[in-house]
This record gives structure tokens, sequence and C-alpha cells, in this order.
């Protein structure tokens, strides 16, 4: 990969953080982003599965300030973002799949419409596009995750992907 085709991959990944287009990754852009996992699904927030899905969110939101918000200020800036995030989850995505995985838990369960514990490659592709994740790669990061084609996608395969959607190889 050369540095403008890396340099695209991060502002996508940044782009999809921060929800509201504001420029900068904070609290609100993650409950943003449970809200239109909600909306996608037709969940309501004051359900069990709603409240999980904003506990996650939150918890998610720590973890990230935590790696990549230096100076504090409640904000993970693009220089944060790059400087701090970027670098830090790619030398440990287990520490990532942590951080992220209440809320991919959460999102799994309002997108699992039969309750069956796993969610259809169809279901993941909609909550990767309710996220923010570009259309083409929703699908095909959904098609792949059902590496054994039993049409059912579980938590670890999905953290995985999502860990390996955000920690962009230089
Ligand atoms: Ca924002
Ligand atoms: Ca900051």
């Amino acid at each position: 990969m050369d540095s403008a085709e890396y340099e695209r991959k991060i502002a996508a990944r940044f782009a999809t953080f921060d929800q509201d287009g504001n420029g900068y990754i904070d609290r609100e852009d993650f409950s943003a982003a449970a809200k239109a996992v909600l909306a996608e699904f037709g969940t309501k927030a004051r359900s069990e599965r709603g409240q999980a899905l904003y506990i996650g969110a939150e918890a998610f939101w720590q973890g990230m300030a935590g790696i990549a918000d230096r100076d504090g200020d409640q904000r993970i800036t693009r220089e944060e973002f790059v400087g701090g995030a970027v670098k830090r989850l790619r030398d440990n995505p287990e520490r990532f799949a942590e951080i992220a995985r209440p809320f991919l838990d959460a999102v799994i369960a309002v997108a699992d419409a039969d309750a069956d514990g796993a969610a259809s490659p169809q279901e993941a592709a909609r909550a990767l596009k309710a996220l923010g994740v570009q259309a083409e790669v929703a699908d095909a990061v959904a098609a792949g995750l059902d590496s054994d084609g039993d049409g059912r996608i579980l938590e670890p395969e999905f953290v995985a992907a999502f860990a390996a959607y955000f920690t962009v190889p230089e």
C-alpha cells in the first residue's frame, strides 16, 4: 500500500468514527452510532437491547479516549487518531477487540432478528452500513465473515473483522 492509499484508508476510518462529521471524535459520535443501529433495526432505546447498546457505546468511547485522547479534552482529533489510536491499535489488536466487544456484542443482539445468538451476513452488513462503513466494504466484510457459509456470524468473527477494518496495515 502506498502512502496516499494508506492516508485515504485512515481518513475513511476516522470518518466512520466521526459520525456527525464535525472533525473530531467524541462521546456524541458513539451515541449517534448506537442510535443509527437502533433505527436501522427498529429497536427501541429503552429496550434491554437498546440499553445494552448504549452502555457498550459508552465503554467503547471510554476505551478509545483512554488510548487516543492525549490532551484529555474529551475529543479525539484527527491528529490524535492517526498518532495514537491507529498505531496503538495496530500494535495491539487484542486491546481493540477488548474495548469494542461490549458494543459489538450489543450490535449483534440488536441485528439478530431471530435471536439465535448469531447475525446473518445480511444483518451484519446492515449493521456495518448503519455504523457508516462504506456499502461495498460492508457487503464484502459481511460475506467474508461467514467463512463456513452457514449463514451465522458469531461475535468473535464480528469483533475480529471490525478490528481488522480499523487496524489499517501500513
Ligand atoms: Ca464528531
Ligand atoms: Ca483530545
